[in-house]
Parts: C-alpha cells; sequence; structure tokens
C-alpha cells in the first residue's frame, strides 16, 4: 500500500441505534454475530486495519450501553494490538445525522491532538449494522480518497427497479384506509437498472468537507439517509467504489442468519465388558460397550462439542461435569436436547459425524442414527450426515481398545 503522507484516516462507526425493527430487546449491533457481537465484528475490521489512524465508536445517547462499548473497545484494543484507551466511545444523538455529527466533533478534536488541519484528515463512516465490511472494502474507500473528493460504497442493483405511484393507491377491503393491506400501483416507467445503485458503508470524506456539509444540511433543514447524500447537497462530488453482498445491512432477524459459525468435535471412549453399546441413541448388539460415566454415546459427545464449539459456549465438560451425579447414566440424546436449547434461536445449518471403530460394523445402523440425531435437533435428517471408519488395525481403535468420533456442526444466527 502507498503511503500516505500526512494524511490521517479516522473511522467514525456509528453504533447509536436501538435496534427497535429487530424486534429484539438487545439493539441489534449487540446480537451475537460470527462469534461476538455485530458491532465487535464491525468495529474489529477497521480497528485490524493498518491504514486506520484512529477509531470513534458511536453509542447510544442514554448513557445505556456505554459500560458495554468499553468492554468491546478494550477487547478491540486486545486483538488489533492498539494501545488501551485508543478506541474512543462517544455518545450519539437522537437521529442518525446527531451521532455522526458527535462523531466528527471527535475527529476534530484528535485532528488537533495529531496536528493535522481538518483537510488532512479523511473520516470513514460506517454503520455498526454493517458487520460484513471488509479490509478490501476501507482500502479502496481510503486509496480512492487520493483523487476523489468523497467515496462512497456501493453495490450495483441486480432486480430490476420501479418506482410506485403511492397517489393512485388502492385500498383493498371497507376498513382498509391506511394502516392495513395496501397495493401501490407500478405502472411507472422502467428505472434503467445500470443507473441505480444500493448505497452501503463506509462512506469516505475529508473531515473539513464533511463538516461543512452537515452544517450546511442543518441550516437548509435538509436530511437524508447516509452521509453521502449530505455531501451531495453540498456540491461535493461523491464517487462510487465497489462494496460488496456480505457488506449489507442487518435490519432484520432473518439478516442475521448470514453468518455462519461452525464448530468441531472429538470424543474417545474406551471399551469394556457388560456395558451396552449405544452410538447416536441406537442401541448396537456388541460383546463390549463403551465405559463412561454416561451412557459414553461417543458419537453424541463429539456432536455436542461440535454444537458447543459453533455457538461458542465451551464444552461438554463445563456444561455437563462427569463429577456430577445428575449425569451418572445419563442418556447422552437427553444431553443433546439440552445442547439443542443453549442454542436458542441459532439454526442448525448441518451436522456431520464420523465414528471411528474397528468393531463392531454399523452400516446396518446409520440410518437409524441419523434419523434420531434429527429428529433430537428438529432438522432435516438431510441436514444430518453419519459415517463410520476404522483405522486400517492401527492405534487403540485398531487394536479395538475404544472408539473415537468426530463431529462437525455449522450454525446460522445469534444463540
Ligand atoms: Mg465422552
Amino acid at each position: 500500500m502507498e503511503e500516505k503522507g500526512n494524511t490521517k484516516a479516522y473511522a467514525i462507526i456509528v453504533a447509536a441505534g436501538k435496534g427497535t425493527r429487530m424486534g429484539t430487546e438487545v439493539p441489534k449491533q449487540l446480537l451475537s454475530y460470527g462469534g461476538s457481537t455485530v458491532l465487535e465484528t464491525a468495529a474489529g475490521v477497521f480497528a485490524r486495519h493498518p491504514l486506520i489512524d484512529r477509531m470513534i465508536i458511536v453509542a447510544p445517547r442514554d448513557g445505556s450501553l456505554d459500560e458495554r462499548y468499553r468492554e468491546i473497545a478494550r477487547s478491540l484494543e486486545e486483538k488489533s494490538g492498539r494501545s488501551e484507551g485508543s478506541i474512543l466511545i462517544i455518545r450519539g444523538g437522537g437521529e442518525r445525522s446527531d451521532s455522526v455529527m458527535a462523531g466528527l466533533g471527535a475527529a476534530s478534536f484528535y485532528a488537533g491532538e495529531d496536528g493535522c488541519s481538518a483537510d488532512d484528515v479523511i473520516v470513514l463512516i460506517h454503520d455498526a449494522a454493517r458487520p460484513g465490511v471488509s479490509e478490501d472494502i476501507i482500502t479502496r474507500n481510503i486509496e480512492a480518497m487520493e483523487s476523489c473528493e468523497a467515496v462512497c460504497t456501493a453495490v450495483p442493483s441486480t432486480d430490476s427497479i420501479r418506482i410506485v405511484n403511492c397517489e393512485n393507491t388502492e385500498y383493498i377491503g371497507s376498513l382498509a384506509l391506511k394502516e392495513t393491506i395496501t397495493y401501490p400501483i407500478m405502472n411507472t416507467d422502467i428505472v434503467r437498472r445500470e443507473l441505480v445503485y444500493r448505497v452501503q458503508t463506509p462512506q469516505t470524506f475529508r473531515l473539513s468537507d464533511i463538516t461543512g456539509a452537515y452544517g450546511l444540511a442543518a441550516s437548509d433543514g435538509y436530511t437524508a439517509t447516509d452521509d453521502a447524500a449530505i455531501a451531495g447537497h453540498a456540491g461535493i462530488k461523491v464517487a462510487i467504489i465497489e462494496g460488496s453482498a456480505a457488506n449489507s445491512k442487518i435490519t432484520t432477524k432473518e439478516d442475521i442468519h448470514m453468518a455462519t459459525r461452525s464448530g468441531i468435535g472429538y470424543d474417545v471412549h474406551r471399551f469394556v465388558p457388560e456395558r451396552p453399546l449405544i452410538l447416536c441413541g441406537t442401541p448396537i448388539p456388541s460383546n463390549l460397550g463403551l465405559d463412561g460415566h454416561s451412557d459414553a454415546d461417543v458419537a453424541v459427545h463429539a456432536l455436542m462439542d461440535a454444537l458447543l464449539g459453533a455457538a461458542g459456549l465451551g464444552d461438554i465438560g463445563r456444561h455437563f461435569p462427569d463429577t456430577d451425579d445428575r449425569y451418572k447414566g445419563a442418556d447422552s440424546m437427553k444431553l443433546l436436547e439440552e445442547v439443542k436449547g443453549m442454542l436458542g434461536d441459532a439454526h442448525i445449518v448441518n451436522v456431520d459425524i464420523t465414528i471411528i471403530a474397528q468393531e463392531p460394523k454399523l452400516a446396518p445402523y446409520i440410518d437409524q442414527m441419523r434419523d434420531n440425531v434429527a429428529g433430537t435437533l428438529g432438522i432435516p435428517a438431510s441436514a444430518v450426515n453419519v459415517k463410520a471408519t476404522t483405522e486400517e488395525g492401527l492405534g487403540f481403535t485398531g487394536r479395538r481398545e475404544g472408539m473415537a468420533a468426530m463431529a462437525v456442526a455449522a450454525i446460522e444466527g445469534s444463540n
């Protein structure tokens, strides 16, 4: 990457919203995403970026999340190697524009600290609800500012776009005036798709320009949903740079399903006589069974660890300690059901289990095992795969001393 000269790049992460459209008590920027939160994921990409000199996170104005945000900032500082206290948390305002202006105020303060004029500082303004922002998008924003007045991340529209005519709106049903179902009319000109872009963030401006543009918008009473529009109103030429589909905004709970997390599990149990052999809840005829505190269902134990791993919830030892008598002889399928409960709203995409054993032959029981797992997890059998292998007579499984199992699981959404 090129030397930036005296120019400094500051990131302003706008995270002051309450996320009411999500229909959840937790604001959307604090929902689980990618193993942490939406906010931490989005801000983390900026924190790790070598060309970002300063980070400002704008919190809700009532101060209710200050403490939580400071924790997130501390975690980001630690993970990105930034110095302690370097990520600034400030409070925003009632509207998004008020929050951005608060961020710009903090950026001006930093410019003074850095001995820069507001012309020497570029600010990348990013919505925390876009955790899919990439290092490349940030780099493109900064590099484009070498030759552009301002930059807006955007993606071409792949859908056909129409402007609907609301004046001719028909109301259906005798009581359906404004509150209920309406059908806007679409008999309007086709908007040429190649002229339509979906606007994303970050949007990048010279600090002096965008501060002035917000001042002008305030005095003109001009409002807009994004900063590029505010800049455009002030006559600043905003260039488009390429965003990505992954950088779309989380506005509903469904959007968050885009984040897939995977986990891995591994377990071993020793063969002993006079114990039943139960795999994925299926009793298998065998002269040897597996030793263990519970029913020693090695396949389900590996699966539980994979699911807990995907959800970032530790391991089965933590949740079902073998020092706890409640789990003596426990039916592992019941424990699997408990693990499923711990996943909350997260959706299980698929699971895959490999059982490693020299004997007995497991092929006749595989379908039953798969159906048991699918039934307990409440997912289709097509989302469950169970297979078995030997290790060619090698190692402890080859010597018939015990059995091992591995599993992977993928989940989407927040626990
Ligand atoms: Mg075990």
